[in-house]
């Protein structure tokens, strides 16, 4: 049976453990999350379980994940009061998967009264999610700063599945000049292609049968791209067949990979790699997906 984590909720027990490691010459690797643990999040466990290396033969890191549902990455109509919390379980999910800690701040020693900085990206930040969820991103970084500061990783692992999310940490590490290498982890699909997301629990079974159809679409998308489609048509067929599945389609779009600008121009074909980016409410549930586009390589 793997070891069990050890669980701090104080920043104080965080630290002091930390130090320990690093002084016997250990790295560290964060993997941030938001609890209700599934197996996307372990893969990132599982990725930074590997990612250190060895020290005298044995494996050398340690690996800290956070579980804090941050309020101030929800805007005030969504989910935050909803959202699962399970910390026994996701405890036992993580240890298994190879965690050594977790760290489970309180609301209040995270965001202590009076608290009143934020860290934000610009750019980045102004389309897709950003632009649908004002804030989210300010939410996110901020906390991720703090995260950072409080752990001191030498290394942490974030998902593909928040893409937009990767790339504005990636840009808040550089511009801020924070010691920390960002490792990406492709997204962990369901059998039937669905990106797992904590958010899944919300589907009825209904929904549960369609939502699968997200991921299809782009896979649709991405070959006809591929095969040379005019990419406005291919869009306007895509937004149709999500709607007629039963989606309302808060984004679909085509953007470049690194700068997110737009891409989805008039031209006759993909020009360029690309990323197709989704998000889509089935009844209140709110779901994201994204699937890098190359074009064919002329033969
Ligand atoms: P969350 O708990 O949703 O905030 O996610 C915590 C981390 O897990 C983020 O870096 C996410 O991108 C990542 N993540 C969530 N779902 C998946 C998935 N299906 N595949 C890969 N990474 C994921």
């Amino acid at each position: 049976m793997a070891e069990k984590a050890l669980i701090e909720k104080q920043i104080h027990g965080l630290r002091e453990q930390v130090a320990a490691w690093k002084q016997a010459g250990l790295r560290i690797g964060l993997v941030p999350t938001m609890g209700a643990i599934h197996a996307g999040h372990l893969a990132l466990v599982e990725r930074a379980r590997a990612h250190g290396g060895k020290v005298g033969g044995k494996v050398g890191n340690k690996v800290v994940a956070s579980v804090f549902v941050n309020p101030k990455q929800f805007g005030p109509n969504e989910d935050f009061a909803a959202y699962p919390r399970q910390l026994d379980t996701d405890a036992r999910l993580l240890s298994e998967a190879g965690c050594d800690l977790i760290y489970a701040p309180q609301t209040n020693s995270i965001y202590p009264p009076g608290f009143a900085t934020t860290v934000a990206v610009s750019g980045l930040t102004d389309v897709l999610c950003g632009a649908s969820r004002p804030g989210h991103f300010a939410g996110v970084t901020t906390i991720v700063a703090k995260l950072f500061n409080q752990c001191q990783p030498d290394f942490a692992v974030f998902g593909e599945k928040d893409y937009q999310q990767l790339l504005v940490i990636r840009q808040m590490v550089r511009d801020l000049d924070m010691p920390v290498e960002i490792l990406a982890h492709p997204i962990i699909r369901e059998p039937d292609g669905l990106a797992l997301s904590s958010r899944n629990t919300y589907l009825s079974d209904e929904q549960r049968q369609t939502a699968p159809r997200l991921y299809a679409t782009l896979e649709e998308m991405a070959a006809a791209l591929r095969a040379g489609q005019a990419p406005q048509a291919v869009f306007a067929q895509a937004r149709k067949a999500l709607q007629q599945a039963g989606f309302r389609i808060d984004y679909l779009e085509l953007r470049d990979p690194e700068t997110l600008q737009d891409r989805l121009t008039d031209a006759p074909r993909l020009q360029q790699p690309a990323r197709i980016f989704a998000a889509a409410f089935l009844g209140a549930t709110r779901l994201i997906d994204n699937l890098a586009v190359s074009p064919a390589s002329p033969s």
